[in-house]
């Protein structure tokens, strides 16, 4: 690895002794690199600043001011209230931070501070800080500034109070007790002019490159996220850091990609069209153009030597389990076995069921491996799946069993992919035949979003549903009006349908005042349903009880189904056509959406109602009744809950996690960054080439460990 001088160590920077280097590194900061990547976590400009002579009472404001005086108020009941009187041109006011006479400690007359918080009426208008920044300590020595210019905040005309030049902005750092705020901006007074000149020589987009994809040069990024001359400046700034963010991340997928896929060869699979033409021929309707499109990509791949590792993305409904069919059917033609595996036993057979249904007399043998089969049932099933004479094998976790030997295993296809974990998902296809994989989801994300998780993996996505669907009608109705649509419901039931009531909680608390199925359970069975066939279902019950409920519900010998969201996903029972969820707000938009697609399977639509808890419905609820589309449902959410509910602890782990990039304000530039990537790894798996010698050095220093895939470092 070669080292650069920004991989020093900080303490060589200046204003950095021992003891600075070692707070510092108790923060993550431990090279010349880690502290220009420091950049700041927020910023202020005077767009955002208020004069203090302005600041009134019932507002919320922030304020740049110098420290005049300041102590301690000690009240009767014993809380010690820390005070500082600050001042700017316009005039003077009073901070107050009840119960935290730390602060005292961290505050000198002379400071230049800026906070933000509301303006209370307390003996005199005074402010209550939520949070403040040190912009600058009284006795620290003058550093050189480069007023205007660089928009500096520790020269003594420090602006952002009236009087100040225009358009400076204040950056606050992400600090700690021993490395404050002032120290930061010190520290970057006194060595960001050689930082920058250092990472000049890192750049790796061309200025051609960047030109294309509306990007500024690297080193005027960095300068431009520190020292922003305008708000706009440091959006740049940031966008051109998000891209390189993104693109490092994509070097890692397309890596895993190319190991995954390329490095040894996978099946080609033979297209006789044998089994594809005749099922096709058997349909009694139309594949629809998404499905026709999905089938495309999916044959291309396992036609090509190209190992397919594909995720195929579809609203409940959209016809998944066909296309995975087809696709089984393409191995089967030419001599394979394709496997399907679903999270549980009733996913699985209900899958098997369908194909049989769907095969009808063509020659094609379907074997079901669930662990329920034990002893002889289930030693001849394997044996059928070793010999071969299983040609499509549909099972639960039982498939990744020791003791399962395929014949000649081509494909997998894993539904409800999310079900299981990376390890599980990927078992069958580490395989020594090397299947191709298809992995399938209903739960649809956002294309940007998927491509940012999952970009190791190829997309296909169905979005369209099959003609002739009846909608589910969505409503939202007040929890006054429960008892009108419980009868409502009653009504359909009286039709011979069945109906879903679903609950946040299993029991009641105290603490909170969710509507609990179990006790609900209770009272509906006595009133509003009495006279109806009820059952309680909820993730407590074991396995094998929910199994049975679900039978039950499935065959129609329970009409109202009470339960806490453990309902499977994808199961089909066509006759259940309303659903009730209490407490809507609880939920998820994407989860909601899960919920409402277990009714509307058969041909009438159904109905849903959503009876949130309090009054308000806000925005989430009023999506979910707008839309039945997965995709504009997954983006709502997206946009509503943010980027970072979607990084779980299993990106968190991967180190994956974004800092700067924003993957709606930056969706533009996931796909150009995709492909580069890819590109690249294509071409050059190791970035061996002399011309990605910078690239490897970024790869390194953002993901270490990870990047010892290429060999460096
Ligand atoms: P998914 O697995 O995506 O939830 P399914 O494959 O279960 O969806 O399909 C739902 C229903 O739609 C099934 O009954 C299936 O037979 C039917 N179906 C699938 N494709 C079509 C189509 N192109 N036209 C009409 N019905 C279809
Ligand atoms: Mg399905």
């Amino acid at each position: 690895m070669t080292l650069t001088r920004l991989d020093k160590p900080v303490q060589f920077l200046k204003g950095v002794g021992p003891r600075r280097a070692e707070s510092l590194q108790r923060m993550g900061i431990l090279t010349a690199r880690d502290l220009l990547y420091h950049v700041p976590r927020r910023y202020d400009d005077a767009s955002t600043i208020t004069p203090i002579a302005l600041a009134q009472v019932g507002m919320d404001v922030t304020v740049v001011g110098e420290v005049r005086s300041k102590g301690i108020l000690p009240t009767r009941r014993g809380l010690r209230i820390f005070q500082a009187v600050i001042q700017d041109d316009s005039g003077i006011v009073t901070c107050s931070w009840p119960g935290q006479p730390w602060v005292e400690r961290s505050v000198r007359p002379g400071d230049r501070i800026l906070v933000t918080g509301p303006v209370r009426f307390f003996h005199g208008r005074q402010i209550q800080p939520r949070e403040y920044t040190l912009l600058s300590r009284a006795d620290a020595p003058a550093t050189a500034g480069k007023p205007g210019e660089s928009g500096s905040t520790d020269t003594p005309d420090a602006p952002g109070a009236p009087g100040d030049p225009p358009g400076t902005i204040f950056v606050t750092y992400p600090a700690s007790d021993d490395v404050p705020q002032w120290i930061f901006r010190r520290l970057f007074d006194l060595n960001l002019d050689w930082l920058l000149a250092q990472i000049r020589a890192e750049e790796h987009l061309s200025a051609q490159d960047r030109g294309a994809l509306g990007l500024i040069e690297l080193s005027a990024a960095l300068r431009d996220i520190h020292r922003p001359r305008t708000l706009a400046h440091k959006d740049t700034a940031r966008r051109r850091l998000a891209f390189d963010e993104l693109f490092l991340l994509q070097l890692l997928y397309a890596r895993v990609r190319h190991d995954a896929t390329r490095e040894r060869p996978g099946i080609v699979h033979t297209r006789t069209n044998r089994l594809i033409r005749a099922l096709h021929d058997s349909l009694p309707f139309r594949l629809t153009g998404a499905q026709a499109r999905v089938l495309r990509e999916i044959y291309a791949d396992m036609t090509s030597a190209r190992r397919m590792n594909r995720m195929l993305q579809g609203d409940v409904g959209a016809g998944k389990t066909l296309v995975a069919l087809f696709a089984m059917l393409l191995a089967v033609e030419g001599g394979r076995q394709a496997a399907l595996m679903a999270p549980t036993e009733i996913l699985a057979e209900q899958h098997a069921q369908r194909i049989r249904d769907f095969l009808g007399d063509l020659p094609c043998t379907v074997e079901i491996l669930v662990g329920s089969a034990t002893g002889r049932r289930r030693e001849e099933a394997r044996s059928r799946v070793a010999s071969g004479e299983a040609n499509l094998v549909v099972g639960t976790h039982a498939l990744i069993q020791e003791g399962v030997e395929f014949r000649a295993l081509g494909l997998v296809v894993v539904d409800e992919q999310h079900r299981f974990g990376v390890r599980q998902r990927m078992a069958l296809s580490e395989r020594e035949s090397r299947p191709d994989t298809l992995l399938m989801s209903a739960t649809p994300i956002p294309r940007s979003l998927a491509m940012t998780l999952h970009g190791e993996l190829d997309m296909s996505v169905i979005d369209e549903l099959p003609p002739g669907r009846q909608p589910v009608t969505t409503r939202i109705a007040a929890s006054d009006d429960r008892a009108a649509v419980f009868r409502e419901v009653n009504r359909h039931l009286e039709a011979g349908r069945q109906a879903y009531l679903v609950y946040p909680a299993i029991e009641e608390s105290e603490k909170t005042e969710l509507l609990a199925a179990e006790a609900e359970f209770e009272r509906l069975g006595a009133e509003d349903f009495a006279g109806r066939s009820l059952a309680l279902m909820h993730g407590r019950l074991p396995a094998e009880e929910k199994d049975r409920i679900m039978r039950a519900f499935q065959q129609g010998d329970i009409d109202v189904l009470v339960a806490t969201t453990v309902i499977e996903v994808g199961i089909d029972v066509p006759n259940a056509t309303t659903m009730v969820i209490e407490n809507a707000e609880r939920f998820g938009l994407s989860q909601l959406h899960q919920l409402r697609g277990r009714i509307g399977r058969g041909d009438e639509g159904g109905l849903c109602v959503a009876i949130p808890g309090g009054s308000e419905e806000g925005a989430r609820l009023a999506a979910f009744a707008r839309t039945n589309d997965g995709f504009e449902i997954a983006a709502e959410d997206l946009r509503i809950r943010g980027q970072g509910d979607f990084f779980g602890a299993e990106q968190h782990g991967r180190g994956t996690e974004l800092k700067f990039a924003d993957i709606i304000e930056h969706e533009d530039l996931i796909g150009p960054a995709r492909d580069r990537a890819r590109g690249m790894i294509d071409a050059d798996p190791q970035l061996a080439d002399a011309l990605h010698q910078v690239v490897r050095t970024h790869l390194d220093r953002r993901y270490g460990d990870r990047a010892k895939l290429f060999g460096v470092g």
